[in-house]
């Protein structure tokens, strides 16, 4: 902020009359200023020539409509002339950059309205201290300084009070000791008594004069001549031209030359780490804005909580349901090839391709990739036992197939690879069948009928969920040998599981088969899944799935960011006039850019982690109730959600808070 210059003159010596031997502070010079109205021009200032000194009191008296205001907001830098020039101590405000004016509002300027224009929500201290906020004072330097001006203006007992609970003349000097809380070695009166009874009106004249006498340059606009006597410079205006411009010798020449000079400096020491105090009071402000609007807020609010729980509970249920699927086929151990018959999974000919044989199975167990090779053959049946009947699943296979599946007994034993060589006829039978058929009474070593061959009862398997059987469903199963040539009546086979022998890969075993295979057989006539292939093609189908339901979730989202930039937008509409006091006490476009932004940030994050803590609760409860809904929350789909919601509230505020900074401050300040 290396820009203003303007005070840092050596002030003038001597400040006798007006005009005589000094510089003027400010200076204007044929000054015009008209409103377009109604397609045609309406001039309002027609060339006002005036200088003004430092340590003047000036009353600038007319009628209504005469001009006044429109010629304070230019002293005021609120607004520029449309022609001539006007200079404060030297420097031409038409080469200001709109940051630069704001500093000279904020640093030298100090306005008082007739309507106070303070800001409702905030105590009379904390309205006291909006304008070194924007100076970037630190926080208890603020405290010190706004404690005691207002304990100066009479009103040390009511610091904490909400301008609502203040009477007319004791807000209008809360106004005066904000106006004075950056210095305000220039003090701009609109009217300030206009709307105060006679007694809080000649108070507030009196700290006026008092003040000028202290040195702050006093320039006051009233309508009431009595009030205008207090002022040791009345310059009369009338229909927007300068009538008259005396000195009322009735009031005296304040003498406090070496206090004025002193006066015009900054106040306050320029320190860094004022970026970071600004934005903590913007933080606050938005803070406090939020919680003044809690019903709106929250409801904005809730678009947002939707959406991230939206996304968020999606992407927990998907990586839950995959996680699932993952466990259950890692269960199998990773490193098992199966090789069914058919050119693809769901070929509908497999059943008709024979040539997957016990050849193969023989052939395959013999590879040094292999560590063991387990058939496998299954159909439905007819299990019988005294009168009780029921369907179940025949599952012929290797002995080795226990193993693969993890499958252990509770009761009995398994069969052995000796068992499956001799085709005996004993079963493994699931805990299903031991209920249904048996009951109470222990099945081992007793005989059942499948469809018409008996078998005998060797082990009964734990009981165990698994993905793959139905947990209603019956299931037994025997040597493939015995059931290919009792129960079945066929040479070839519904699948081969081969465990790949620790120390190859699953890739390389899987090429050799299929070259293996495919020599033995002439053709490809078969296919292969190793669990590897599944898993990945599990995992892909996931995502794409997940993928998919986050972009759905995602407009609910979107839906939610158009809700943030609708409410904001009335925010920005309904709080036109206290961004235009704002901007009248030093804010720059920026500041009053970033509350808005801050604000629509706000109201997304916390949306966000509500709808995060949301997921969570909501998940437990339905997992506590439906178990079977599996849930996994990552890390990073809750910082993501969080990231969008930032993300959304930067995008949809960007634009309510745009036009927040971009508002003309007097009309904002017109603004009831
Ligand atoms: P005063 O403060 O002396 O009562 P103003 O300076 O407020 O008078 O207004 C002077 C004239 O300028 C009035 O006739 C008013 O209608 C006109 N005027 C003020 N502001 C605007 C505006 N934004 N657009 C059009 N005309 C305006
Ligand atoms: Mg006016």
């Amino acid at each position: 902020m290396g820009m203003l210059n303007l005070f840092a003159k050596q002030a003038p010596d001597g400040l006798t009359s007006v005009g005589a031997g000094a510089e003027p502070l400010l200076q204007l010079d044929g000054v015009r200023r008209s409103y377009m109205q109604g397609g045609g021009e309406l001039e309002v200032l027609h060339g006002i020539t005036l200088s003004i000194y430092p340590g003047e009191m000036v009353a600038i008296i007319g009628p209504s409509g005469s001009g006044k205001s429109t010629l304070m907001n230019i002293i005021g830098c609120l607004d520029k002339p449309t022609a001539g020039s006007y200079k404060v101590n030297g420097t031409d405000t038409s080469e200001l950059a709109p940051d630069d004016l704001a500093t000279l509002r904020r640093d030298f300027f100090g306005f008082i309205f007739q309507r106070y224009h303070l800001l409702g929500h905030l105590s009379a201290r904390e309205n006291v201290e909006v304008p070194s906020i924007y100076a970037g004072v630190k926080k208890h330097k603020r405290a010190e300084r706004s404690a005691l001006l207002l304990e100066r203006l009479g009103l040390g007992g009511r610091i904490d009070y909400k301008p609502s609970q203040l009477s007319g003349g004791q807000q209008q000097r809360v106004s005066i000791a904000r106006a004075l809380m950056n210095g305000g070695q220039i003090i701009l009166a609109d009217e300030p008594t206009g709307a105060l009874d006679t007694k809080s009106g000649a108070e507030v004249m009196k700290i006026l004069s008092e003040l000028n006498r202290e040195g702050h340059t006093i320039i006051l606009v009233t309508h009431d001549p009595k009030i205008a006597a207090c002022a040791r410079r009345i310059i009369a205006i009338e229909d927007g031209s300068i009538k008259s411009d005396e000195i009322n010798t009735k009031v005296q020449e304040p003498e406090s030359e070496e206090h004025s000079h002193s006066m015009i400096k900054n106040v306050w020491a320029r320190t860094f780490g004022a970026f970071y105090d600004r934005f903590k009071e913007a933080f606050i402000m938005a803070w406090r804005a939020m919680v003044a609007n809690r019903m709106r807020t929250l409801l904005t609010m809730l678009g947002i909580i939707i959406g991230i729980m939206a996304v968020v509970s999606v992407v927990a249920l998907a990586r839950g349901a995959s996680e699932q699927i993952m466990a259950n086929i890692s269960s199998l151990g990773t490193n098992t090839i199966t090789i069914y018959p058919g050119e693809r999974m769901g070929d509908v000919r497999s059943g008709r391709v024979r040539t997957l044989t016990e050849r193969d199975l023989n052939a395959l167990s013999g590879q040094p990739f292999v560590d063991s090779a387990s058939a496998s053959v299954q159909t439905s049946v007819l299990l019988r036992r005294g009168n009780k009947e029921f369907d179940a699943t025949a599952q012929g296979v290797s002995a080795d197939m226990f193993r693969v599946y993890g499958y252990v007994t509770s009761q009995g034993r398994l069969f052995s690879a000796q068992e499956v060589a001799r085709n005996s006829q004993v079963c493994v039978i699931d805990h299903n069948s031991a209920q249904n058929l048996f009951g109470a009474e222990d099945p081992i070593g007793k005989t059942l009928l499948v469809n018409t061959t008996p078998l005998a009862v060797i082990g009964v398997l734990e009981e165990k969920d698994s993905p793959f059987v139905r947990p209603d469903s019956l299931n037994i199963y025997m040597p493939y040998t015995a059931a290919m040539t009792r129960l079945f009546k066929q040479n070839y086979l519904s699948s081969i599981v081969v465990r790949v022998a620790d120390g190859f890969s699953t890739a390389v075993a899987e090429r050799s088969i299929v070259t293996l295979l495919r020599s033995r057989h002439g053709r490809q006539d078969f296919f292969i899944q190793s669990s590897d292939t599944i898993m990945k093609s599990i995992s892909s189908a996931t995502l794409t799935f997940t993928l998919l339901i986050s972009a759905i979730a995602v407009i609910s989202l979107v839906v939610g960011g158009i809700g943030v930039m609708n409410i904001m937008l009335v925010s920005v509409t309904e709080r036109t006039r206290e961004i235009g006091i704002r901007m009248a006490v030093g804010a720059r476009q920026s500041d009053i850019m970033a509350q808005f932004l801050i604000e629509a940030v706000m109201v997304c994050l916390i949306g966000g982690f509500a709808g995060v803590a949301l997921t969570f609760v909501v998940g437990s409860i339905v997992q506590y109730f439906v178990p079977s809904v599996v849930l996994s929350f990552s890390a990073l789909s809750v910082l993501a959600a969080v990231f969008t919601s930032s993300a959304i509230g930067i995008v949809f505020g960007f634009m309510p808070a745009r036009s927040a900074s971009r508002l003309n401050p007097i009309e904002a300040l017109a603004r009831e």
